[in-house]
């Protein structure tokens, strides 16, 4: 078994879930992207699903967006040459389909000052979005009501006393609340997927909550 960093049990178990085909679309799709960046998480898959993942086949999630899910998994596969593959280059190969054109194209929300995001797909709660952090910022202090993973494209970010860089893919659920800051320098890209929506719990919370769905 390919082995990851020392307590790293909680990312292992989404790379079980993600082998076994049972992660909601929009993490599998963070999943697949944070793939590209990290050679021991693509080895660790890579023997989950020479095992057989599918024991967890009853605990499959419902196929939200099993067609854009299908779609990645089988580019994955064919190991596309970044340099050849049509799309952002700011993409990983596997997510490129999933944004026609460039960034800068996408239909960006601001959301406050220096933030940004843009919804990929949304069904049921289970939502893939993008968002944009200038450096310095911070995003509104925030709970979950289910599973967040956030692959970094671009630039960094600090969570407490973690600094998540490009490639990184931090792992939140109900039991986080946190106030995620962009490093000072470049403006921060993240992929972000989210099972239900989050809960804003800062000092604004009301107004946010009553203003976005996120
Ligand atoms: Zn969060």
């Amino acid at each position: 078994m390919a082995e990851l960093a020392p307590r790293d049990d909680v990312r292992q178990d989404v790379l079980f879930h993600y082998a076994s085909g049972t992660l909601p679309a929009g993490a599998a799709l963070a999943v697949a992207g944070h793939l590209a960046f990290d050679a021991k998480a693509r080895a660790f898959v890579a023997d989950c699903e020479s095992l057989g993942g599918t024991l967890l086949e009853e605990e499959k999630a419902a196929p939200l967006s099993q067609n854009l899910l299908a779609d990645t998994l089988a580019r994955l596969d064919q190991a596309e040459d970044p340099a050849k593959t049509p799309g952002d280059p700011r993409l990983p190969p596997a997510l490129r389909h999933l944004v026609p054109g460039r960034l800068e194209d996408l239909p960006w929300k601001r959301r406050k000052k220096g933030l940004w995001d843009v919804t990929l797909s949304s069904v049921k709660g289970d939502t893939l979005r993008l968002l944009k952090v200038e450096g310095g910022v911070k995003v509104p202090r925030h709970t979950h009501g289910g599973m967040e993973l956030t692959l970094v494209l671009e630039g960094a970010y600090h969570d407490g006393h973690q600094r998540y860089a490009k490639g990184d893919l931090q792992l939140a659920d109900p039991t986080l609340d946190h106030q995620p800051m962009a490093e000072a320098g470049p403006t921060c890209l993240c992929l972000v997927a989210t099972s239900q929506p989050v809960r804003f719990t800062g000092r604004l919370a009301p107004v946010l909550n009553s203003f976005f769905r996120y």
